[in-house]
């Protein structure tokens, strides 16, 4: 923990600027879960004297890891990545909260955290998992692959349509064929020492490939520290980049289109690029809500909030439903099966406009 120690001093002897920027803390309403207070957890953690139980460290969890913070303070403080080291630190005294634990349960047994084995579902769109020469690797995630809308096999579809000798791999282990996943689940767990073994896995798996389309953009930058690691040091590209970058039009055409750039956009600017160019293919009335909303930073749908403080994620997820309701257009629009799960009713995910 001492990498960390000086950026929760940093906050220890801070006014707080950051406060109304984190939207756990708006949504709760509660003290301990200010970016300060979870800072402070965080120190208490690598101290020596401080005793914490598993309710203490409980709020190490109010995190999502969106940077909304971090943009106003004038440290620039590492809050989220500080967050997660320390769950790590939890982990390593055997504290980590029943529900983020029985979530890496789960990913052991079926390779992902819903539970469920997802390579059927992905050899139910395509059976062949041959590795192309050149070919880009279309990897759709756990979340797209449980979806029942067909998000899958649709993105799937349109990949073939710009690239058609694009791949969807799969990897194998004791229990049979798995979906590749980035593993994070086990780094909102904090555990760390087995997500490092499960992406050299997922490297192994993908050892022949030179790029990567990630659908999932919450999983985003889950899959560059994968390919930091990669002997071919492949290039990894948002699916929406892909896409944006050919030519292919949605089906539908809309009067006004709200779109949601979660949190995992909004730290990859590249990313956001292509999604506002996709929602402006098919409206010329896009509306984008401001950053500085309370739950533009985060919409509740990754940190592992919902598992360990699930009433805190309803919460955030209403107060973004209601932050799109105001634009008041057509449709609202994401690009995340994460924020999908909070957005419900609300919003649509961006390639549906493209089916
Ligand atoms: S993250 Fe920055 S602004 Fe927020 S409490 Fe810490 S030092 Fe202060
Ligand atoms: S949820 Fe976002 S704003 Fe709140 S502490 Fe974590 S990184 Fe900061």
């Amino acid at each position: 923990m001492k990498s960390t120690d000086s950026a929760t001093g940093h906050c220890t002897y801070c006014p707080r600027l950051c406060r109304h920027a984190c939207p756990v803390e708006t949504a709760s309403g509660r003290e301990a879960l200010t970016p300060k207070a979870k800072m402070q957890t965080a120190g208490e953690l690598s101290g020596k004297n401080v005793a914490l139980d598993r309710e203490d460290v409980e709020v190490l969890w109010g995190c999502s890891h969106c940077g909304a913070c971090e943009d106003e303070c004038l440290h620039h403080n590492p809050v989220g990545q500080t967050l997660y080291a320390a769950r790590a630190h939890v982990a390593d005294l055997g504290l980590t909260p029943e529900p983020m634990h029985a979530a890496a349960k789960r990913f052991s047994a079926f390779g992902n955290a819903l539970g469920v084995s997802l390579a059927e579902a992905q050899l139910a769109i395509h059976d062949d998992t041959r590795a192309f020469a050149g070919a880009p690797a279309l990897i759709l995630g756990c979340h797209a692959l449980g979806d029942p809308s067909g998000l899958a096999a649709l993105a799937y579809d349109l990949a073939r349509r710009i690239r058609p000798d694009v791949w969807l791999p799969l990897y194998r282990d004791p229990n049979g064929a798995r979906a590749i996943c980035c593993g994070r689940t086990l780094n909102e767990a904090g555990y760390r020492t087995t997500l490092e073994k499960h992406r050299a896995k997922m490297n192994d798996a993908l050892a022949h490939s030179t790029e990567w389309w990630i659908l999932e953009t919450t999983c985003f930058e889950d899959f560059v520290a994968m390919a930091d690691a990669h002997p071919n040091k492949p290039r990894v590209r948002t699916f929406a980049e892909a896409l944006a970058a050919s030519d292919l039009k949605p089906k539908r055409r809309l009067s006004s289109i709200t779109l949601h750039l979660g949190c995992g956009v909004r730290r990859h600017a590249k990313g956001e690029e292509a999604l506002v160019a996709l929602a402006q293919r098919a409206s010329d009335d896009v509306r984008i809500p401001p950053a500085d909303m309370p739950f533009s930073g985060c919409c509740g749908g990754r940190g592992g909030i919902q598992e360990v403080m699930p009433k805190v994620a309803r919460e955030m997820g209403e107060g973004r439903r209601q932050e799109l309701e105001e634009f008041k257009s057509e449709e609202a629009v994401h690009f995340s099966t994460c924020c999908g799960s909070q957005l419900e009713k609300t919003a649509v995910h961006l390639l549906s406009l493209f089916a």
